[in-house]
């Protein structure tokens, strides 16, 4: 089974809808309720953010700036 989502934005893998990280199913997800996942949403919406502050703090390590925080709804 396939299927595209009319909220994606593929350039940055964000959500339209939820002005943050496209995580199929994650609370507010057109998706939420209607679909099972091998790993749970909150799941991989845990992992996300983790490698997001993985990253910023490496990149602060290396004395960049780190990639902006978008505002993040729902979880
Ligand atoms: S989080 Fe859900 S509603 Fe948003 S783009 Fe991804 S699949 Fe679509």
């Amino acid at each position: 089974m396939s299927f595209s989502c009319p909220h994606f934005c593929p350039d940055e893998d964000h959500c339209l809808r939820l002005k943050t990280d496209c995580v199929p199913g994650r609370k507010g997800c057109v998706l939420e309720g209607k679909a099972e996942f091998a790993v749970p949403a909150e799941e991989r919406v845990r992992l996300l953010e983790e490698a997001k502050r993985q990253a910023a703090a490496e990149a602060l390590a290396r004395g960049e700036m780190p990639p902006p925080v978008r505002s993040r709804r729902g979880s």
